[in-house]
Parts: C-alpha cells; structure tokens; sequence
C-alpha cells in the first residue's frame, strides 16, 4: 500500500506543460527513483508532491486523504514529507545538532537534543555535532541535511538531485551513508536524478520521464534505458 500517490497530475506554467498527467506511487521502505533528461519535469513533480506548488489538474494523496487536488493544498509542513535539495541548505547561524534538532521545537529541550544525536549518529557525524555547517564538506553537509529531514519521522523522503553538487570521489560514500539511514528509517522514498547509473545503483522502483510524462514505471531490470 503506497505512501503518497499521485493520480493525473499536470503542472503548467504559462503555455508549457512540465508536467503532464503523470501517476507515481511511492512505497514505504522502498526507493523510488524518478530518472530523465535535465528540463523534463523532475523537480516540479517533486515539489508537487511536496506541496511546494499547487497541482493544475490531477490528484495526490496519502492514507486517502487528499494532500493536493481540486480546491485543496495541503502546505508542505503537514505532508508528512521530509525534503532533501541539492544545495543542502543548512542554517550557517546554527551548529550541525541544532539543525537537526530544528525540526523537534515541539519536544523537551533534552530530549529534542537526544534525538538530534540519535539521527546524527545515523549519518556517521555525531562527532561533528558541535561544528558549524561551513566547516563540514559538501557530503556531510547533504548528510545532515539527511539527519535534519529525517527528524520528524516523515513517513516520505523525497530528494532532488542530492549527490550532484558533490565531488565524483564523495558521492559513492555518500549516497551509501544515505542509503543506509533510509533504509534504517523504513520511509518511502522518491530520489529525483538525471543519472541513469546513479539511479540503478539506488533505485527498488525506477520511473523514467521526458518531456513531462513518465515513460515507464517498474522494476529497474525491466525498464529500457536509452543509452
Ligand atoms: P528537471 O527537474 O527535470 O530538470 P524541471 O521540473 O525543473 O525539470 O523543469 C521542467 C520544465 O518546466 C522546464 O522546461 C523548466 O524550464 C520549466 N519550469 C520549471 N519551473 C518553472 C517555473 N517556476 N516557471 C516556469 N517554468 C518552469
Ligand atoms: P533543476 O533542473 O535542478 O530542476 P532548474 O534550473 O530547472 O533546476 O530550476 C531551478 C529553479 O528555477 C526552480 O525553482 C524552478 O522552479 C525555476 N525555474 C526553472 N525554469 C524556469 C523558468 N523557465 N522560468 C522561471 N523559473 C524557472
């Protein structure tokens, strides 16, 4: 039983479809990995099924409550969902453990620390907590950013393009380092990437889009890849 799906969902902007009628589904504990050409409606349907824009047409839905539809958005801070960009975007005033702990305002202070230690430790930098983010390399900056979206036990991951900002000889380590606490955390999980090596090295589920629409969905040994 899926986590989030989306059903028909179409996003424009102005005359140009970037997304047209696109299904998804993502499962709990599994990766789904959503694979095309740069320009081809990627990260749009990521943020559609974050709740960062509104959908034209179409649905998306989690436990049959409809997230984002007809006359309805919920905001992206009530999906349930945690979000991993490319440019990690940590706070730079905050030390490593209070990003992280950021997310858990609504915990005691001890126990809010705890946590924030507990998921760091998941990414292998629970010695680093007390560093500031621009003191981290780029891979242990995406991995507090993995910490930080993990903290509220979102029941989705979705992550856009996580690895590229990253030197070639980093993004191995990372993308195991994030396998391993994603997988830990049993979320569905959607991985937004333009590398087709990338994406069957990580991907349970791999969808293939262009040109706004998915082309294929399935198992990653099934699906063509054109060279
Ligand atoms: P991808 O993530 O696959 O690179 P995007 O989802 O970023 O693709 O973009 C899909 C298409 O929609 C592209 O043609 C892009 O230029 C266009 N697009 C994306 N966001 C906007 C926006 N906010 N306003 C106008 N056009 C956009
Ligand atoms: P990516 O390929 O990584 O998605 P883009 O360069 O397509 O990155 O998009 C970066 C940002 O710019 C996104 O927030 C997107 O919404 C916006 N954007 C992309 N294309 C356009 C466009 N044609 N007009 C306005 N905003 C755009």
């Amino acid at each position: 039983r899926p986590v989030i799906t989306a059903r028909g969902v179409t996003r424009r902007y102005g005359a140009k479809t970037a997304v047209a009628a696109a299904d998804l589904d993502l499962h709990p504990g599994r990766i789904t990995c959503l694979l095309g050409p740069s320009g081809c409606g990627k990260s749009t349907l990521l943020r559609l099924m974050a709740g960062l824009e509104p959908v034209d047409d179409g649905c998306i839905e989690a436990d049959d409550a409809v997230l984002s539809g007809p006359g309805v958005h919920v905001p992206p801070e009530q999906r349930g969902v945690g979000l991993v960009f490319q440019d990690y975007a940590l706070f730079p005033h905050l030390s490593v453990l209070d990003n992280v702990a950021f997310g858990l305002k609504h915990l005691p202070r001890k126990e809010r620390k705890a946590r924030a230690l507990a998921l760091l430790e998941k990414v292998r930098l629970a010695a680093r907590a007390e560093a500031w983010p621009h003191m981290l390399s780029g891979g242990e900056q995406q991995r507090v950013a993995l910490a930080r979206a993990l903290a509220r036990e979102p029941a989705a991951v979705l992550l856009d393009e996580p690895f590229s900002g990253l030197d070639s000889h980093l993004k191995s380590e990372v993308r195991e380092t994030l396998m391993a606490a994603l997988r830990a955390a049993g979320a569905a999980v959607l991985v937004v990437t333009h590398d087709a090596e990338e994406a069957l090295l990580m991907a349970d589920d791999l969808v293939l889009m262009s040109e706004g629409r998915i082309l294929q969905a399935g198992d990653p040994g099934d699906c063509y890849l054109n060279p």
